[in-house]
């Protein structure tokens, strides 16, 4: 399967299909004078040596190991990249590989888009969170007051998923990832939602299914940003969800639960809101039950509603002293509104009571 996204810039390829990292080269539509891998130490060696022999006859490849985790999306790492990137010669026409889930992506792609003012990088994802973050373009670094604050809009070259790769995450990722499915589900016309339901994430999760569903979650995101790549409007619509869920993350702290688990929880808040604000039914109570049956946590500590709110309001989407949120008019059919502080902290208390 391959579907090409249309940028300011240039058009890239997204090709999703099995074994993509053995045949790397069918794939470079440039002679790149040296190519430099980034990937995180889960990765590294289960498809590191793949990678890399199936470059090292054609051209000069490097490559860095960073720590798996969320924390290596830091100024440090970055920092270090960097000079790696410089020891090791790379110049303006090098390419970089991000090998690994959504992470390596938005690490690799902000040193790529930084690194003498720019170069070519390609994303090779190796999670199914990563379906989401490696089209679009959007790449960061966190900063200790807020996820990723440093960044800049830089769109790869190609993103290569060899879905293959995604045999060996581990069950929280699989759920990680398919939240992010069901929110591109949930954004698009119901019959997304339709196919997403019935889904079972265990054994007889088939990779039929789960490719057809990632092509889907991958067509609802390239629609968006092809219409709006710098985010001034719709793309905003992807943050379903997200309002909330990256309040919990950070207030839990990173690794309590993982970046689709704490969004699935916002959007089932999203939707609350949304059936209260629009007077509509949604498939709240289906919702729920899918993610029971997948096992996602659906029960908070006791978080501070004061917290979360602050970090809401912290969130970089905020304008003023309104918080905005992604809701539903109807299935398919978001619309970002500017909630008011009061009636937002009241059903946030209520939503929290029922999460306990
Ligand atoms: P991740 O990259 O940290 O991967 C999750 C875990 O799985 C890690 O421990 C990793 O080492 C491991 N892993 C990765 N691939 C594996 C494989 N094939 N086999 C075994 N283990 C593997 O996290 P993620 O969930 O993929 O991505 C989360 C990140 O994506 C966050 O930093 C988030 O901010 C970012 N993100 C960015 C965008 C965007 O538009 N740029 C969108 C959504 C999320
Ligand atoms: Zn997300």
């Amino acid at each position: 399967e391959q579907l090409t996204i249309k940028t300011s810039t240039h058009d890239y390829p997204v090709v999703i299909d099995q074994g993509l990292r053995f045949k790397l080269k069918s794939f470079l539509n440039k002679d790149y004078p040296s190519i430099y891998i980034i990937t995180d130490s889960n990765v590294a060696p289960l498809y590191l040596d793949d990678v890399y022999n199936a470059l090292k006859a054609n051209y000069h490849v490097s490559y860095s190991i960073v720590p798996a985790g969320e924390e290596s999306k830091s100024s440090r790492v970055y920092f270090d990249l960097m000079t790696q990137l410089i020891e090791a010669g790379v110049d303006r026409d090098g390419l970089v590989i991000a090998l690994g889930g959504g992470m390596i992506g938005d690490l690799a792609g902000f040193v790529a888009a930084s690194y003498l003012r720019g170069i070519d990088y390609i994303q090779m994802p190796t999670t199914i969170l990563a379906h989401d973050s490696s089209v679009g373009g959007k790449v960061a670094i966190n900063h200790p007051l807020g996820k990723n604050l440093i960044g800049a809009f830089y769109p790869p070259v190609a993103v290569l998923y060899d879905v293959e790769t995604l045999q060996t995450i581990p069950f929280q990722e699989i759920r990680s990832g398919y939240a992010e499915i069901a929110k591109h589900s949930m954004i698009h016309t119901p019959p997304f939602w339709e196919q997403i339901k019935p889904v079972t994430l265990d054994e007889s999760l088939s990779d039929a299914t789960l490719i057809r569903d990632l092509i889907h979650g991958i067509n609802v995101k390239a629609a968006i940003v092809e219409r709006d790549e710098k985010e001034a409007n719709i793309r905003q619509f992807l943050n379903f969800g997200h309002t909330l869920g990256h309040a919990i993350e950070s207030e839990l702290g990173y690794g309590k639960m993982t970046h689709g688990e704490a969004v699935a929880i916002g959007m089932l808040f999203a939707m609350e809101l949304s059936e209260q604000y629009f007077s509509v039914t949604l498939p709240i109570e289906a919702f729920h039950n899918w993610l029971k049956r997948n096992d996602y946590p659906l029960t908070l500590p006791r978080l501070s509603v004061n917290q979360l709110m602050t970090r809401m309001k912290r969130d970089k989407k905020t304008k003023n002293q309104t918080i905005k949120m992604v809701l539903l008019k109807t299935l398919g059919e978001p619309v970002i509104i500017d909630m008011e502080d009061r009636s937002l902290r009241q059903q946030l208390e209520a939503f929290l009571e029922k999460m306990v």
